[in-house]
């Protein structure tokens, strides 16, 4: 079968049989060419989540929290296998319709970053789950792996509100600091953005331990997107981040708003 035009980028292998390692299409093509969910649910349960929505769950029983999927490490070795076969290196992310550190046991997530470093795969892990990730951070090469975070505040109270199942912001930067500090790339995820002011604040207190930014708006959000400029929002983003010297990334969802010829490459190498 051939791909829809424009749902896959070219550096998105396609490997025959893949199973529980996979493409990921659109916005979340963006992130990573590869990526693979070690779980069902998940803990967090941010009001913000667009995964019980994309993928028909109940959102009561997605925030219920993360359940290993049914013969996933099984079904992961038959992948890293096939995927070793065809020579492919790149990066896997963990996750987009999990987070592998919620607060119950992780070690299916080890299990699953030894197996695609095993099969010769990189991997890199996008989680809320702030210094619950060093339990596995022996695992992490330097050059060849990446941690990131996801982040829409620095305030305790503001977080609790939209993301009452996570810890809490100052934790997830704790995590990303002491990644950094072992030699670890490390990136955030600004998705959703949900209070202008906040995300670019985020860029200031953390740019000193943190190699790169993804910039995205709140998508799924009315209140959201009917009040904030966006406009306005990339373009102080992109002043910010120069001024800083951060590397950035402004996703499709705003490049409407970016001048002409602005540098945006879809993919950087995300090791050192
Ligand atoms: S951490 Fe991610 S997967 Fe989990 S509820 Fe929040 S947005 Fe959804």
């Amino acid at each position: 079968m051939t791909d829809k035009p424009g749902k896959y980028t070219p550096d998105q292998p396609k490997v025959p049989g893949a199973d529980v390692i996979y493409r990921p299409a659109g916005e979340a093509g963006e992130y990573a060419p590869l990526a693979t969910n070690p779980y069902k649910g998940c803990n967090h349960a941010c009001k913000y989540c667009y995964v019980p929505l994309a993928t028909h769950q109940d959102r009561a029983e997605f925030n219920r929290g993360a359940v290993p999927r049914a013969g996933y490490h099984e079904r992961l070795l038959k992948d890293c296998a096939r995927y070793q076969r065809a020579g492919v290196t790149a990066q896997v992310m963990l996750s987009f319709a999990t987070d592998v550190y919620g607060p119950r046991d992780a070690s299916l997530t080890r299990k699953t970053l030894i197996a695609l470093s095993d099969h010769g795969l990189s991997f890199c892990v996008l989680t809320k789950g702030g210094t619950r990730a060093l339990q596995d951070a022996d695992l992490y090469r330097s050059n060849r792996d990446a941690f990131a975070v996801t982040l829409t505040t620095l305030a305790p109270a503001f977080s609790k509100k939209w993301e009452p199942g996570a810890p809490l912001p100052d934790d997830r930067v704790d995590a990303l600091r002491r990644f950094h500090a072992r030699g670890i790339f490390t990136w955030v995820s600004l998705e959703p953005t949900l209070d202008v002011e906040a995300s670019l604040e985020i860029v200031r207190a953390t740019h000193g331990f943190v190699d790169l930014y993804k910039i995205g708006r709140a998508n799924y959000l009315k209140e959201i997107t009917r009040t904030t400029d966006w406009r306005d929002y990339t373009l102080r983003m992109i002043d910010l981040c120069q001024q800083l010297g951060a590397l950035h990334y402004i996703k499709r969802s705003l490049q409407e708003h970016l001048p002409p010829n602005y540098p945006n490459p879809l993919r950087v190498q995300q090791h050192h």
